[in-house]
C-alpha cells in the first residue's frame, strides 16, 4: 500500500499524546489518537452531477464563468437611467422597446427613454436601474414614475454577483448538498470529481447471537448491532460489506478479519472486546496487525479496540466496539463517525449542540464523559428543555429509539441540578 511505511506506529502516536492512559482514556484523547491513525483518501472518480449528492468533493471547484454572466433585471418592469429621474416630481420616460429573458442585448437606449424588461433579461446598454411595473403609471407609450422611489442600481443583478470568475465556488472536502448540485449546474458542470466511496466491513461477534429470521434458543439474543451499524453507515453514504455473525472461534474470526483487511478500508466489529471474555477476538486482531485495547473514561461504552489490520499489502482501520447495543451506537457517534468522514476526505462543520435545561436532577461522576439519551422539546418560555429517557442501561436500545438526542455530560461535570443547562447533540443530521 503506498505510503504505508510512512505511517506512525500506534506506540509512536500514543507517545505524542500527553496524558495518554489506555486504562482510563479521556474521550478527547481517544478522538485525537484516532485522528492521527487515519489514512487520507487516495482514489478520485468523476460522477454525473445527479450522482454526486452526499459524495465528498475531491478538488476545489473554481468558477470558470461569471454567474450571472451579465447584468440583468431582478424584476418585471422598466429599465432606465437613474440620472433621468426627478427627485421631487413625477418622471416621464418613453418606451424604446422590450427586453425578454434569453433575448440578445438590445441597442443603446437614448436618454429620456426606458425599456420594458422582464426578470432575467439583459440590462440594455446605458441603463442601470429597474422600476418594478407595479410602481408606475402607463399612458400610451409613456411610463410615469413617482419621485423618491428608486436609487441607482435598484432591481439590477450584477454580473458575477453570485459567482465571480476564478472564485472557489466549492472547496474540496465538502459533502455535496442539494444547493451545491444547483451551484455546479449553474457553472455548466455535468461531472463532479469526488473521492471514491469508503468501503466499510461490519461484523458481530458472539456465540449467543442469532440472525433475524432464525429460531432463538434459550440463552441467545438476536443480533441487533449489525442493523444499527448498517443503518448508521448507510446515512454516512459508505459502501457496506456485511460479514455477518462470526462465532467465537479463532479460524472464523481470522477468516473474517482477514477478508475485511483485504477488501475494506475500515472494519467495525461489535462484541468481544471486554475484559474476561472467553472469545478469541483480541488474539486474532493482534495477530493480524497492530491493535490496542482501551478502556475509555466514558459511559456507556468503556472497552474498545482500535488499530490497523493487514492482509498482504492491504490494510483496514479496525474499530472494535463493545457488544452492548447502546454502547455500539454511542461509541460509533463518539469515535467512528468522524473517523470515517475523515477517511472519506470530508471536512464537515462540527455538529451543532443545543444548550437545554435539564428537566430533572442527574447523577454524574466527574472523571468520565457520559452520553445519556434524552428527549428535547421547547418549554413554555421557548427555551430548549431535555428529559432523560427511562432506564439508561447500555443494553436498553429502546432508550435510544425513544430519544431525539444525546445528552453529553463532559469529563469534569458532576451532578446536574434540575433546571441546569446541559449540552444535547440532536439526532437530526447525526442519525
Ligand atoms: P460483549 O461486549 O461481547 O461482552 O457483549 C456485551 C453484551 O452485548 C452481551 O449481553 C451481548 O449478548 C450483547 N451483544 C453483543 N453483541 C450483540 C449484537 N450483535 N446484538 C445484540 N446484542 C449483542
Ligand atoms: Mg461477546
Amino acid at each position: 500500500m503506498p505510503g504505508m511505511n510512512k505511517q506512525a506506529s500506534l506506540s509512536e502516536i500514543a507517545s505524542c499524546l500527553a496524558g495518554y492512559d489506555p486504562q482510563a482514556l479521556h474521550v478527547a484523547l481517544a478522538q485525537d489518537f484516532i485522528a492521527k491513525l487515519l489514512p487520507s483518501p487516495q482514489i478520485q472518480e468523476k460522477v454525473a452531477l445527479r450522482e454526486s449528492l452526499g459524495r465528498v468533493l475531491a478538488a476545489d471547484i473554481i468558477s470558470t464563468l461569471q454567474v450571472p454572466a451579465a447584468d440583468n433585471s431582478a424584476m418585471d418592469g422598466y429599465a432606465l437611467r437613474a440620472c433621468d429621474l426627478s427627485a421631487t416630481t413625477e418622471t416621464f420616460l418613453q418606451i424604446a422597446g422590450t427586453s425578454l429573458a434569453g433575448s440578445a442585448p438590445s441597442s443603446l437606449v437614448q436618454p429620456g427613454h426606458c425599456q420594458r424588461i422582464m426578470t432575467g433579461a439583459l440590462m440594455p446598454a446605458g441603463l442601470d436601474t429597474v422600476v418594478p411595473q407595479e410602481f408606475i403609471r402607463l399612458e400610451g407609450e409613456t411610463v410615469i414614475i413617482p419621485p423618491g422611489l428608486l436609487r441607482t442600481g435598484d432591481n439590477r443583478r450584477l454580473a458575477g454577483e453570485d459567482l465571480a470568475l476564478g472564485q472557489v465556488a466549492l472547496s474540496a472536502g465538502r459533502i455535496l448538498k442539494p444547493a451545491d448540485l444547483g451551484l455546479l449546474a449553474s457553472l455548466g458542470l455535468a461531472e463532479v470529481p469526488v473521492w471514491r466511496k469508503l468501503r466499510v466491513a461490519i461484523l458481530s461477534s458472539g456465540d449467543e447471537l442469532r440472525s433475524v429470521g432464525e429460531p432463538l434458543p434459550a440463552g441467545c439474543v438476536y443480533d441487533s448491532n449489525r442493523y444499527t451499524m448498517w443503518a448508521m453507515l448507510q446515512r454516512l453514504g459508505v459502501e457496506i460489506l456485511d460479514l455477518g455473525i462470526i462465532r467465537d472461534d479463532k479460524a472464523a474470526l481470522r477468516e473474517a478479519f482477514g477478508r475485511a483487511a483485504r477488501e475494506a478500508d475500515a472494519v467495525i466489529s461489535s462484541g468481544g472486546v471486554s475484559v474476561g471474555e472467553a472469545d478469541h477476538t483480541k488474539g486474532v486482531m493482534a495477530e493480524l496487525g497492530e491493535v490496542l485495547f482501551w478502556k475509555i473514561a466514558m459511559r456507556p461504552g468503556r472497552p474498545m479496540a482500535i488499530g490497523r489490520i493487514r492482509n498482504a499489502d492491504h490494510q483496514a482501520i479496525l474499530f472494535g466496539l463493545p457488544g452492548n447495543p447502546v454502547a455500539v451506537m454511542v461509541t460509533f457517534y463518539a469515535f467512528v463517525r468522524e473517523a470515517l468522514l475523515a477517511m472519506s476526505g470530508a471536512s464537515p462543520a462540527p455538529l451543532p449542540m443545543l444548550r437545554a435545561a435539564s428537566l430533572q436532577p442527574l447523577r454524574k461522576k466527574p472523571g468520565r464523559t457520559e452520553y445519556q439519551r434524552g428527549i428535547v422539546s421547547r418549554g413554555v418560555n421557548g427555551q430548549w428543555q431535555v428529559e432523560i429517557t427511562g432506564n439508561q442501561g447500555s443494553g436498553i436500545l429502546s432508550s435510544m429509539s425513544q430519544a431525539n438526542g444525546l445528552v453529553v455530560l463532559g469529563h469534569e461535570q458532576g451532578n446536574v441540578e434540575a433546571g441546569e443547562l446541559i449540552d444535547v447533540l440532536p439526532f437530526d443530521g447525526l442519525i
